[in-house]
């Protein structure tokens, strides 16, 4: 998608720092934090919306909600239990798919979102 931004940052024609980077799938900090640790992970490959995927990109989608936890852990926000108990730390992890579903750019995200308290995210 030529008017794809990011379509254009997965393909560098917009500079932007990534925090990971594969084949696959490049995440970056959110330009607009709603937290102290706020980052997107994204499919290179542009799916519009969680609506639009398939049976075929279940792996793909797999792979994004495994990363969130160790990308979140790197940047400060992870979630630690030590014996299956209420642990500390911890984040969200958000898709918005849609106009009433709160989505700004078509282009398939994985929202990551935490950090310290006290913080309200209502993301
Ligand atoms: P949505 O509402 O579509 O789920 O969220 C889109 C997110 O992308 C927003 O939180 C917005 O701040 C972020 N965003 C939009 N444009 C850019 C950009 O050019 N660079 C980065 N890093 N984030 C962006
Ligand atoms: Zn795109």
């Amino acid at each position: 998608m030529t008017d794809c931004i990011f379509c254009k940052i997965a393909a560098k024609q917009i500079p932007t720092k990534a925090i990971y980077e594969d084949d696959d799938l490049i995440a970056f900090h959110d330009i607009n934090p709603a937290a102290p640790v706020h980052f997107l992970i994204v499919p290179k490959q542009h799916i519009a919306t969680l609506a639009d995927c398939s049976e075929s990109h279940a792996a793909l989608l797999g792979k994004m909600m495994l990363l969130a936890p160790k990308l979140a852990k790197e940047q400060g926000c992870g979630y630690e239990a030590a014996d299956g108990s209420i642990g500390t730390g911890g984040f969200k992890t958000l898709f918005n798919t849609g106009p009433d579903g709160g989505q700004e750019v078509y282009h398939l995200h994985l929202h990551v979102i935490g950090g310290p308290r006290p913080w309200r995210g209502q993301r």
